[in-house]
């Protein structure tokens, strides 16, 4: 089948090459002459285990631009543009609504446009509206990948939902051969109505987001009563109706979607006029961003005066194994020691590019010291941060460095390792 996807960011470029990878001739569309330039190069333009190497296998049948009528002999069209957080809050619909404007003059009879951005209850229907006159149907089929993991998330998805319009029930098959393989693996597939699909993902989200902030609630908890909120976790984890995942306190969630998706949700929820319902998503807001300052407190604690000192930073994207830095607790956690005095020398393996580029807008780059190595990092600091769980950190061998003061911001180091090295060891809710 042809395809295509427009919006090439962490979601479409990775929809596009999973597409192609089982099979399909594919065209993605972005604005961003760079990145659709790097994407015909078969060189991924964020890092992505796995990514290079399925943009490679899938060249010949895969081709990126900025031109929207390169998709004009595609039937099925993905939707995939970023839905970023307005100053409001609520989730900024610009992007989809260009993206939909652009494509009208591309659609007929027998296209179909497959929504997969998250967006605010009720746009689907809004969609819908606008396409019905060129003939094409409405699909919409959220998207649950987690970066690190997205290629696997694509060809192998926990499940496919579909959200479609009374009356449009053919459709299911449309979408069905487009995802062939995982239909014939017997991939759960949920078929509902707009609203209900919609509701899906920001439903997901959410559940997500309030079961971290649960257990860094019990994190300030735990660190009142000099509890063990690990040990904690472990044990309520046990309860199979609660389980052990998504359990881990830390500095919290960042990233380009659970944040703004919670923020989204509850502005969309008030707009309807049942905000009461989703009210507990500001707490679970708030005590997410209180955990960025949880670091600075330890640090203060430990080491008076934050003016006078050198900080080890070890992560900066918002989670390992990616390099995306939107709304990054790490990168947060930077700034603000920069702007508390002190000195950072911060190391990520795969978000340098990135976090200079922010560090150069935010005018705090003088404080901050972007070094190549952990290692390096480590030279003339009088303290060390844990803020990303990369594998390299928690393998890190403490033995073979001088020893000083550890925060470990996600709980991820092995504690008695790093005190036997003789470090001074402060956890995330753990005496
Ligand atoms: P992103 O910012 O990485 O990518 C969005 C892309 O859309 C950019 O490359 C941008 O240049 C492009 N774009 C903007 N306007 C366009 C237009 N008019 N025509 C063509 N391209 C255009 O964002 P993302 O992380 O890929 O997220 C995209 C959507 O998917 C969001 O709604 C997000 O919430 C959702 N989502 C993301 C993930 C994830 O892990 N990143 C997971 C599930 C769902």
């Amino acid at each position: 089948m042809k395809i295509s996807v427009i919006g090439c960011g962490y979601l479409g470029a990775v929809h596009a090459a999973g597409m192609a990878e089982i099979g399909h001739d594919v065209v993605g569309i972005d604005v961003d002459p760079h990145k659709v330039e790097r994407l015909n190069r078969a060189e991924a333009p964020f890092f992505e285990p796995g990514f290079d190497e399925l943009l490679a296998k899938n060249a010949s049948r895969l081709h990126f631009s900025t031109e929207m009528a390169d998709l004009a002999s595609a039937q099925v069209h993905f939707l995939t543009v970023g839905t970023p957080q307005s100053p409001t809050g609520a989730a900024d619909m610009t992007y989809v609504n260009q993206a939909t404007e652009a494509l009208l003059p591309y659609l007929s009879e027998g296209s179909v446009v497959v929504g997969k951005s998250t967006v605010p209850v009720g746009t689907a229907e809004r969609l819908r509206a606008m396409i019905e006159p060129t003939g094409a149907k409405l699909m919409w089929n959220p998207e649950f990948l987690r970066e690190g993991f997205a290629v696997q998330d694509t060809l192998a998805p926990d499940r496919l939902v579909y959200g479609i319009s009374a009356g449009d029930e053919d459709l299911v098959e449309v979408l069905d051969s487009v995802y062939r393989p995982l239909i014939e693996r017997e991939t759960p597939r949920l078929v509902m109505d707009f609203a209900t699909a919609e509701l899906v993902k920001v439903a997901a989200n959410s559940f997500l987001a309030t079961k971290i902030s649960f257990i860094n609630a019990m994190a300030e908890i735990s660190d009142q009563v000099g509890a063990d909120v690990t040990m904690l976790a472990d044990a309520i984890g046990h309860d199979s109706r609660i389980g052990r995942k998504f359990l881990n306190a830390g500095i919290g969630f960042g990233g380009g979607c659970l944040p703004k998706d919670i923020r989204g949700f509850v502005q969309r929820a008030n707009e309807l006029g049942v905000g009461n319902a989703v009210a507990f998503l500001g707490d679970v807001d708030e005590i997410n961003m209180r955990r960025r300052t949880r670091v600075l407190d330890v640090l203060a604690e430990e080491l008076g005066d934050l003016s006078q000192v050198t900080v080890a930073l070890w992560g900066l994207a918002f989670k390992p194994d990616s390099d995306d830095i939107r709304d990054s607790p790490a990168l947060d956690i930077a700034e603000n020691l920069a702007r508390a005095g002190a000195h950072v020398r911060a190391y990520d393996p795969e978000a340098m590019g990135p976090a200079k580029a922010r560090l150069e807008q935010s005018g705090l780059g003088d404080h901050i010291t972007l070094v190549d190595s952990a290692q390096e990092a480590l030279d003339g600091s009088d303290a060390l941060v844990v803020a990303t769980e990369w594998k390299a950190f928690r393998e890190f061998d403490p033995a073979t460095v001088s020893a000083s003061l550890v925060v470990d911001g996600r709980n991820c180091l092995d504690r008695e390792t790093w005190k036997a090295a003789g470090w001074r060891y402060r956890g995330m809710g753990r005496k």
